[in-house]
């Protein structure tokens, strides 16, 4: 049996070892495919497409980053040397949250080692502080947010899934006056459904709970600069805290968030998840910084109508086939096989016979019974790669005898 994590995570290491690194970059920002790591050895040396990569606008081998990234490496080495507080702070740093903060509209942000840590310490941390706080949240949201809430201690209320009726129900329980945080994401990652912010700012206008809105999926994708869906509709103003990392459409690694400046303040002064920590390397933070403001440019702005058409046409050409997938608003594009055991039998026989990378996602990712593919395009798929993918999908379904949408 393949370890398919393995492969995804050690086939830019075999790039690198081969030397084919520079080329790579050079055959115009390819990010589908990668010569396949050397742990299998069958496979070596030939491309394998990849269709669930959360680098949704290849921006990890964008040639502008890439030489930020090493002239900073060369500059300032490989570690940031110590904590924010102690030896491990930069003007990098300070600018990289300037140009967050700017990005999003808002008056300051903090930086984290991870989007996962942002959460965690951030929610934890506020909630926390807020006297008598209590937080509404989302069913689905991202582990790190329920780790947040937990880590902070304070009395939460789980609304179903979207279900704004039932969230006010729960909002109209509690006083007024009473602290509150509403947690949300604006792009649920299994499902590719969108929050609705405007409903949620609405209720959390009415009832005086502050809004934290976790835009992982979306900073680099949606809107006219790139920085999310709240922007896209324009409701980024209306949000308190919007949370996001700097290691999927950016292309790093890292984490943050971005809102007013008390708020930023108090989570740098208290949360163990900033202070206790050995900050971002400068080369990471620079990277993030061209990355980020390569998609606030024109090019970004490029990309992602590429990366929308392509995701479009991925879905239009899947339905033909009446592959089961949901017909999502957004870039993620979940294909349900239903079981655990098939839905491995779909990703091997995509490899071996296919060459095509696609993680499966089970338990307790998604519920038991919703096991699926996370199919995810990127602007540098082409058309013979997404009729590659339908063809071999299809052949699979065949062979497997699995079920289909009844209709397109
Ligand atoms: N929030 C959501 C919705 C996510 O899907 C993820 C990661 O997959 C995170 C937060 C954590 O971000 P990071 O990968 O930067 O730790």
């Amino acid at each position: 049996m393949f370890n398919y994590s393995d492969a995804f995570a050690s086939n830019i290491l075999a790039l690198k070892k081969e030397n084919r690194y520079r080329h790579f970059a050079e055959i115009q920002r390819d990010t589908t495919t990668f010569p396949i790591a050397q742990i299998f050895k069958r496979y070596e040396l030939e491309d394998v497409t990849i269709w669930c990569s959360n680098d949704y606008l290849g921006q990890g081998c964008n040639p502008v980053v890439l030489d930020a990234v090493c002239d900073a490496v060369r500059t300032y080495g490989a570690g940031a040397g110590g904590t924010r507080n102690i030896s491990g702070n930069s003007p990098l740093h300070r600018k990289l949250e300037c140009e967050l903060a700017d990005w999003h509209n808002k008056e300051a942000a903090l930086l984290f080692t991870s989007g996962y840590v942002a959460n965690d310490a951030a929610l934890s941390t506020i909630a926390r502080l807020l006297p008598n706080c209590i937080i509404f949240s989302d069913q689905k949201n991202h582990a790190s947010m329920i780790e947040g809430i937990r880590h902070s201690g304070v009395d939460k209320h789980i609304f179903e899934h979207n279900n704004v009726e039932q969230l006010e129900t729960l909002l109209k329980r509690v006083p007024v006056d009473q602290p509150k945080i509403i947690a949300f994401e604006s792009v649920y990652s299994m499902d590719g459904d969108f929050g609705p912010i405007d409903k949620i700012v609405a209720l959390a206008k009415k009832y005086g709970a502050l809004t934290y809105l976790d835009e992982v999926h979306a900073v680099g994708m949606y809107g006219p600069s790139g920085s999310g869906v709240a922007d896209k509709l324009g409701l980024a103003g209306e949000i308190d805290i919007i949370q996001a990392t700097l290691g999927k459409a950016i292309g790093c690694i890292g984490g943050y968030i971005a809102g007013n400046r008390t708020l930023i303040d108090v989570v740098r002064s208290h949360a163990a998840g900033f202070i206790f920590t050995t900050s971002l390397p400068p080369a990471v933070v620079t990277g993030a910084l061209v990355s980020v403001r390569y998609l606030r440019g024109p090019e970004g702005q490029e990309l992602r109508k590429r990366h929308q058409h392509n995701a479009k046409i991925l879905k239009e050409s899947l339905l033909s086939k009446r592959l089961p997938i949901v017909d999502s608003p957004s870039h993620i594009i979940p294909l349900i096989v239903g079981d655990a055991g098939k839905c491995m039998q779909v990703t091997e026989s995509l490899l071996e016979n296919h060459k095509i990378y696609i993680q499966p996602i089970n338990y307790p990712t998604v519920a038991k019974g919703s096991e699926r593919l996370r199919i995810t395009a990127t602007p540098f798929h082409n058309e013979e790669k997404i009729h590659q993918l339908t063809e071999a999908l299809d052949t699979i379904w065949n062979d497997l005898h699995l079920q289909r949408r009844r209709e397109r």
